[in-house]
């Protein structure tokens, strides 16, 4: 047994995809946009300005909220000022939420690589604003305000990660229920998810909570991982060696991959947290909330176990389905017209569609190749009008041209030769003109029969029937 143990809670900032900020009617998503061309005098903090909430905000974050099993999602909760000065902050402080979040007391099941699963509690959610961002150009520090206003919600977690493992788990299920949501892409490298990770040891089973770091600014899961497993490491080293842990901020140097001490950690005290006096509360009448979470989906791990039961399909399969919302959805439209068992359609996702998504970069639900599709061309792979080697070929052809896999299998003459007479025509062809390996046959190496077929299959540009060929080379041979 490990002596220590680390005890890790996270923070996590969520770019909401809205279309307009959080306070004011600017575009929200500038990725790609030139510096300061999405901006007004409300996200920049111009005096006698006034926000106003966009309601779509509060929408997403209590579906978020309510996807968290979060019991209290607060049917009055108040914005706060968030004071403290930074050169992109122009208003001085940020709108933010304090003592009364949207929501507090969530459960994020989180299910582990090893089938085992921990319960993190989710502590509280709120929203807010985001800043501006700062680059650093050759010595001087360049100012973009797009980023201002961009609607975010921090979600805390309690001490309950405690691994680097666990916390990289922890954000690989929350960015996949956010797009599951539709409510974030959640890519770390965009800063649509960010990070802080709260890392301290303890001796194993101990329930004692002791002094913690907190790490900032890493920019992908895998760096997380590393950051906190990197953290823990020292943390050990420190405490072995005799010494204490302090309060220390810790940034991430992405290009040496360590850890660097920033500064102590301000208290909450620093920022003078007041009531917004500009906004008004949010009040989530009980019709508004019902509204919102008649739009909450079935979540991936239910579905993931409803697969399991309603389907037959083993674990495996129903986990890479459920990975992404529409491959899910692909999933149960191609089964609800297929006759077969649900893990032949499974076969064909997973090995030969999922390819096609990657190739692609998009998503199930963005393919020209329809479920129906799918599953006509199962069904002209099962009814022996094509070979299987066609179908695959098809799933591509139907997916460049949009057309339908029985058009393309008659225009360009896909079906399947099973006819024995043409077939044995061409199979006598074929050991005329190879008479080395019909006597290599001859003389008792019978695997080359498997050549045979290939020869033959070549010659019908894989249309014909590899049993029936088969069939037939056996015949022949044996009566030479
Ligand atoms: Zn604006």
């Amino acid at each position: 047994m490990p002596k220590y143990e680390a005890v890790i809670g996270l923070e996590t900032h969520i770019q909401l995809n809205t279309k307009s900020k959080i306070f004011c009617g600017c575009k929200a998503d500038s990725w790609g946009d030139p510096p300061n061309t999405n901006i007004c005098p409300v996200c920049t903090g111009l005096p006698g300005v006034l926000p106003v909430l966009n309601r779509v905000v509060v929408e997403k974050a209590v579906l978020l909220a309510a996807a968290m099993h979060a019991d209290s999602i607060q049917s009055l909760s108040y914005f706060a000022r968030k004071n403290y000065f930074y050169p992109d902050l122009p208003k001085g402080y940020q709108i933010s939420q304090y003592d009364e979040p949207l929501a507090r007391d969530g459960t994020f099941n989180l299910p582990m690589p090893d089938g085992s699963s921990r319960q993190v509690k989710i502590t509280k959610l709120h929203i807010e604003e985001d800043a501006g961002k700062t680059v650093y150009q050759s010595g001087s520090r360049l100012i973009d305000f797009n980023r201002c206003g961009v609607p975010l919600v921090e979600m805390v977690t309690d001490p309950d990660l405690r691994s680097a493992d666990e916390a990289a788990q922890y954000l690989i299920r929350l960015r996949q229920l956010l797009r599951w949501l539709g409510i974030s892409e959640g890519d770390m490298e965009k800063g649509q998810l960010r990070c802080d990770a709260n890392v301290s040891i303890r001796p194993a089973g101990s329930e004692v909570l002791n002094t913690k770091t907190e790490i900032k600014n890493v920019n992908s899961i895998e760096n997380v991982r590393t950051a906190i497993q990197v953290e823990i490491e020292r943390q050990i080293r420190e405490v072995e060696a005799g010494g204490i842990i302090e309060s220390w901020t810790l940034n991430w140097d992405d290009d040496s991959g360590t850890l660097r001490k920033m500064r102590v950690k301000e208290t909450e005290a620093d920022y003078r947290y007041f009531r917004e006096p500009d906004l008004l509360p949010i009040r989530l009448g009980e019709a508004w909330r019902d509204d919102i979470l008649a739009n909450l989906p079935e979540l991936p791990l239910e579905r993931r176990v409803r697969f399991v039961d309603q389907y037959g399909l083993p674990l495996y399969d129903a986990e890479i389905l459920t990975e992404e919302r529409s491959l899910s959805e692909y999933f149960e439209q191609a089964v609800s017209t297929y006759s077969g068992e649900p893990k032949v359609v499974s076969n064909w996702l997973m090995n030969d569609v999922l390819r096609m998504i990657r190739e692609l970069g998009v998503k199930a639900g963005e393919l020209r190749l329809q479920p129906a599709h799918l599953v006509e061309i199962i069904h002209l792979v099962e009814g022996k009008r094509i070979t299987t080697n066609t179908g695959k070929a098809l799933l591509d052809r139907v997916e460049e041209s949009g057309r339908s896999p029985a058009e393309i299998v008659e225009e360009e003459g896909l079906a399947q030769v099973s006819d024995e007479d043409t077939l044995r025509a061409l199979v006598s062809e074929t050991l005329e003109k190879n008479p080395e390996q019909v006597a290599t046959y001859q003389a008792g190496k019978t695997t080359v029969i498997g050549w045979f077929v290939g020869q033959v299959m070549r010659e019908t540009r894989g249309k014909a029937n590899p049993q029936v060929v088969q069939a037939i080379l056996e015949e022949l041979l044996s009566d030479r």
